[in-house]
């Protein structure tokens, strides 16, 4: 944890919070911080700064706060990514708060697997504490929006075209591709397929609705490395 994030419901005042939770284990067991000591902090979907720790206790932390940092600016990318098995989408949910990315659309395709769609992953509350040890590893404080379409065509033939208005759009797809650009150079929608791939239809639909074919070159890579990959290589 590289930044302690709080939320309004810690604030006891306008510049003093109290933390119980997991972030107090934290800072008994990991960081074995002591009364006295200095660390940053920041508030979610807000600025950052430091807290000094004014009292530590068993059941509690009470930190004195001074935010005075805006968070980083998001990566202007949109991804959309076919639902992946829970395990993975744990991971992915950490790594796109991590890397900074705004805005994650969870699609269902043809090889998404039905009981998938029935994960506690998918729970708002649980994907926010992904969000946010993403966000804790990066410091960073602004949480990705996420949006989530359970049926393939009705998103891509009605929500999709407004998604994609100015924006670069490409569908990441390994093998003989033009090479995925490095750098954006305006807002970008990235579309990645499930573990299967993409069928050759929900290509042929997303290349009509205006995505670009790219690729990382002829490896075949996990859904979590692509992302990973894809995302730096466009984030340069
Ligand atoms: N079996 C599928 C691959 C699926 S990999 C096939 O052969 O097409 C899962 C997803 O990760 C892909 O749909 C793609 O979006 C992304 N991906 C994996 N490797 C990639 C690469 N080398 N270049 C671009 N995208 C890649």
């Amino acid at each position: 944890m590289n930044l302690l994030l709080f939320s309004t419901q810690d604030r006891i005042d306008s510049n003093r919070i109290r933390i119980t939770d997991f972030r107090l284990r934290h800072l008994h067991e990991v960081i074995e911080s002591a009364e006295g000591d200095s660390l940053r902090v920041g508030e979610i979907d807000g600025l950052m700064g430091y807290g000094e720790i004014i009292k530590l206790a068993a059941d509690e932390a009470v930190l004195q706060v001074e935010l005075t940092k805006q968070p980083p600016q998001k990566v202007p990318l949109q991804i959309i990514l076919a639902l992946p098995r829970p395990k993975m989408l744990r991971r992915i949910l950490r790594t796109v708060a991590e890397l900074g990315v705004a805005e994650l659309h969870l699609i269902n395709s043809n090889r998404v697997e039905k009981s998938f769609w029935q994960t506690p992953v998918l729970d708002s509350e649980v994907v926010e504490d992904y969000f946010l040890q993403g966000l804790m590893q990066s410091r960073d404080t602004l949480l990705p929006e996420l949006h989530i379409h359970k049926r393939f065509k009705p998103f891509v033939e009605d929500t999709l075209p407004g998604l994609i208005e100015n924006r670069n759009a490409l569908l990441a797809h390994p093998g003989d591709f033009p090479a995925c650009p490095a750098g954006m150079e305006v807002p970008t929608t990235l579309a990645i397929g499930p573990e299967g791939g993409f069928i050759p239809y929900e290509v042929e639909k997303l290349q009509q609705t205006g995505f670009t074919t790219v690729s990382l070159g002829p490896r075949i890579l996990r859904v979590e490395n692509a992302v990973s990959a894809l995302v730096a290589r466009l984030s340069i």
